[in-house]
């Protein structure tokens, strides 16, 4: 396959009215970080997730620390992480300069393990981010007693969990706050954007005093703490806000995608399909597979195989705790999650992908299966 043909990972769908709301705002002169879709889109987001403020930032990783300084996270203080995850969930914490402490995940979902929580928790514990991994949501009873218990704020980074629900509430409208972003490669996209989300007047104030340098919103050029730049534009929220008009059907294609690969390769030897627990509903914001042993060939060289078929694929996330700038962190027990970040690979996930190209990835799948050993 030529590289034209190559089947991406992720790709975005501009398929509302993005353009014409981009020109508008080009037309009208209104292309920083005023302007009426900032509006438009945060009161939309927020109806969408069901709580009553939606804060639109710069990135899904700035909304994280927003959220985190928002509830006072700080030196000294020890926040509860999911091992398991993309990096800016830990760099988020490490920025407010409290301490990230790893857990382990779920052996089926592979989200945070709510039955490894406690023993993590310290004096020094304020609170538990959660994230719904790939799209599935997490276990939110039970991570939301053990909060209430030991008195811990509890954060949704629900960067990859739009449209996804647990027990019918939408994930980023169950913990205290919670985070989205929109990056390229998100269920929808604004470029690079983000919002924080939540239920509480003082919180969100507090939020939107943060993204704008910390001024005081009833005296201009006054500062009483120390905020932020993070704020998105109108032209990136006019984006959004027409992403917005086609929610259901992003989300609803997403669904479509990961029923045809579960029906094409349930019957695959060593391939673990992805869960959906009776809880929840998931957005499949990438739809993954565990490469086991039996498969007779290793994650990594299936991946190159495929590459070589035309197939972009993304291998999981290496565990945080792994990583160099995190190795010193307190992290004890966290084998599940080091085995299925090795055998977890992303297959390609995205709107406009088609019935016949997931029939061609499947069929790739098994013919390196049969052809396991040969590796040109
Ligand atoms: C994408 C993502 C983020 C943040 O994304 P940005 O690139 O900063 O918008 C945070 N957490 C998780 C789990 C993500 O997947």
């Amino acid at each position: 396959m030529d590289k034209k043909q190559t089947i991406p990972v992720a790709q975005p769908a501009l398929i509302g009215r993005e353009k014409d709301l981009v020109l508008d705002c080009l037309e009208t002169n209104w292309i920083s970080s005023n302007g009426r879709y900032i509006k438009l889109f945060e009161d939309r987001f927020a109806e969408y997730i069901g709580f009553d403020h939606a804060v639109s930032c710069s990135n899904g990783t700035t909304a994280l620390h927003l959220a985190l300084l928002a509830l006072d996270i700080s030196v000294g203080d020890e926040v509860i992480v999911p091992t398991l995850t993309f990096v800016a969930t830990a760099n988020a914490v490490a920025y407010t300069g409290a301490a990230p402490v790893f857990v382990d995940s779920e052996p089926d979902t592979w989200n945070l393990d709510p039955g490894k929580i406690e023993n993590s928790i310290t004096p020094k514990t304020k609170a538990i981010v959660v994230v719904h991994l790939y799209g599935h949501p997490c276990d939110m009873d039970d991570i939301l007693k053990i909060a209430r218990k030991h008195k811990l704020h509890v954060v949704e980074d629900a960067a990859e969990a739009i449209g996804s629900a647990y027990k019918g509430r939408m994930c980023g409208s169950i913990g205290d706050i919670s985070t989205f972003s929109f990056y390229g490669n998100k269920t929808i996209t604004t470029g690079e954007g983000g919002m924080v989300l939540v239920n509480n007047d003082r919180l969100a104030g507090r939020v939107r005093i943060l993204k704008g340098q910390g001024m005081n919103p009833d005296r201009r050029y006054w500062f009483d703490t120390l905020g932020y730049n993070y704020r998105m534009t109108n032209v990136q929220a006019a984006i959004g806000y027409g992403q917005m008009e086609k929610i259901d059907l992003l989300v609803e294609k997403r669904r479509l995608v990961a029923s045809w690969y579960n029906s094409l390769l349930e019957s695959v030897p060593g391939v673990t399909l992805p869960v959906e627990k009776s809880y929840a509903r998931s957005s499949y914001w990438m739809y993954s597979i565990l490469i086991e042993e039996e498969f007779g060939m290793t994650r990594d060289r299936l991946m190159r195989f495929l590459y070589r078929k035309g197939i972009e694929t993304r291998p999981f996330f290496y565990p945080m705790h792994t990583m160099p700038v995190y190795r010193d962190c307190d992290a004890k027990h966290l084998s599940t999650a080091v085995a299925v970040a090795e055998k977890g690979i992303n297959l390609p996930t995205y709107y406009d992908l088609r019935r016949g190209q997931v029939e061609y990835i499947t069929d790739c799948i098994k013919k390196a299966r049969d052809e396991k050993g040969f590796d040109p």
